[in-house]
């Protein structure tokens, strides 16, 4: 029973990945997100013998059937790292599901998978072009909102915690006039103290800046960047919500108990 609820939650994670490529495309082209998926190349329409998750870059050696093309690697790495985290966090919480039949753990795991795509989405877009789109960021805050209300969490308690991931942002934003960071960061603050809640998110932007030091040392240090140079940020903070959502409450007890 549990394998094969893993592998169902792995083919969902495998499709959605293969949606969020789709997405970011379209978002990029400022296309609408209908229809079926095209090569970006020579916009013939894909069949979907050819539209299988990883699979299908594997089966056509990564070159498009029609136009021979090289198919991006980031393909298939997006669709099996949205896979691999569905199931990660599936693990996490299947107890619940199954020993109790419990509701409101199925709808924390479905607001997780959608955390996870939105996460995806951001992190994917701000790599690639160096931006954070409001129009990902403000549905998500009002959908999150709302799906934590179902699994029982405090309105007041998630508006604090966005307030402070957004202010934390809003600071460096006033004290650098706009120069270090973009307004794309402070919605994305506040999406993460929404996602996060007290006291997780102060540790999601702790390891968002100490990853974001030493990969950016890392680089510079490599001549790949200049010390000015933009740096994707969002990247950053995504990756470390997600860590902070796995993880969070061990790493702060870990940290409490380092200072007493
Ligand atoms: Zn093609």
């Amino acid at each position: 029973m549990l394998i094969f609820s893993i592998l169902l939650v792995l083919i969902l994670g495998l499709s959605i990945g293969s949606f969020i490529n789709c997405f970011v495309w379209r978002l990029h082209a400022q296309k609408r997100v209908d229809g079926r998926s095209m090569c970006p190349k020579c916009k013939v329409q894909i069949d979907w013998y050819d539209n299988v998750p990883v699979l299908s870059y594997v089966w056509l050696k990564a070159r498009c059937r029609h136009c021979k093309k090289s198919i991006s690697w980031q393909y298939p790495v997006v669709e099996l790292a949205t896979g691999a985290l569905f199931v990660l966090f599936f693990l996490l919480r299947h107890d619940h599901i199954f020993l109790n039949y419990n509701a409101v753990a199925f709808v924390a795991l479905f607001r997780d998978f959608f955390i996870i795509a939105v996460l995806v989405v951001i992190f994917i877009y701000d790599l690639k072009y160096y931006l954070i789109l409001d129009k990902v960021t403000l549905p998500a805050i009002v959908l999150i909102f709302g799906l934590n209300l179902l699994t029982g969490a405090s309105w007041s308690g998630m508006l604090i915690s966005a307030i402070i991931g957004g202010s934390f942002f809003l600071i460096q934003f006033i004290v650098s006039s706009g120069r270090w960071i973009g307004g794309g960061d402070i919605r994305l603050g506040f999406l993460m103290g929404m996602i996060l809640g007290w006291p997780n998110i102060l540790a999601a932007l702790f390891i968002s800046y100490i990853l974001g030091s030493i990969i950016g040392v890392a680089l510079i240090s490599m001549k790949k960047k200049k010390m000015d140079s933009e740096v994707p940020f969002g990247v950053f903070l995504t990756f470390s919500t997600v860590i902070t959502m796995l993880w969070g409450s061990e790493l702060i007890n870990w940290y409490v108990g380092l200072l007493y």
